[in-house]
């Protein structure tokens, strides 16, 4: 029947009587009572991301420059990673906040715009399979896919590839972070070759990955890599 749920299957069922059947958007709307939306912002209810948390996003200004680390050509992040900027992306990431990609995509679309970088591609740091299995997205793909539709690129996700599984991040420090993601990713030549690219990731701490990520594309011939992140932990 279009437009209902089967609520549960009870043995006599599979005999062929009829079961309760619930219409799906009565189901969506006790779900809501139970479950109401809430803002990855502020919390409120009834919306995922509101119009204040929006105003607020697009006050936060830029820093002033992050430390582009070699081979990358240029480096740029939309934010300190503090505050709402922060909240957010922690919603991107592990709360299944997909809402947010489009909030922090279109901050990425706007710095690109500024920066002038002669870029014709967007490719987003890529996840280890594992990992993508178990959080079911990768987040800085989100972000690139956004980039890319508001800036009116090409988007790239499979040009690289994390074939090594790297162990997190958290608490190591650069040199051990440099050691880390080292040979850790392969990208696809026949995608990357002669073309000037942008790399998006979520936040920029030591720029480990993001140096490891365009040691590859540069090997696999690109013209030139840069690297663009809603954010960067203060320097
Ligand atoms: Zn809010």
């Amino acid at each position: 029947m279009p437009g209902v749920v089967q609520l549960f299957t009870h043995p006599q069922q599979a005999r062929g009587r009829p079961g309760l059947v619930v219409p799906k958007r009565l189901l969506t709307g006790i779900a809501d009572l139970i479950f109401p939306p809430r803002c990855c912002g502020c919390g409120r209810v009834d919306t995922l991301w509101c119009d204040r948390c929006q105003r607020s996003l697009e006050r936060i200004p830029a820093p002033r420059h992050v430390q582009p680390l070699a081979p990358l050509s240029g480096m740029a992040s939309t934010a300190v990673h503090e505050g709402l900027i922060q909240h957010s992306i922690w919603s991107l990431k592990y709360d299944n906040g997909r809402n947010m990609a489009g909030p922090l995509g279109r901050r990425l679309a706007a710095h690109l715009s500024h920066l002038g970088w002669p870029v014709d591609a967007v490719v987003p740091v890529p996840m280890h399979i594992n990992r993508l299995l178990e959080r079911g997205y990768n987040q800085a793909q989100l972000l690139a896919e956004q980039l890319a539709q508001q800036a009116a690129l090409p988007c790239l996700p499979d040009a690289l590839r994390r074939w090594r599984f790297t162990p997190s991040q958290v608490g190591l420090g650069r040199e051990e972070r440099l050691a880390n993601v080292r040979d850790a990713f392969e990208a696809d030549p026949a995608q990357t070759r002669d073309r000037t690219l942008v790399l998006v990731d979520d936040v920029y701490t030591t720029g480990a990955t993001l140096s490891a990520c365009a040691e590859a594309l540069l090997l696999a011939g690109a013209a030139a890599v840069y690297g663009l992140t809603v954010s960067a932990a203060r320097q």
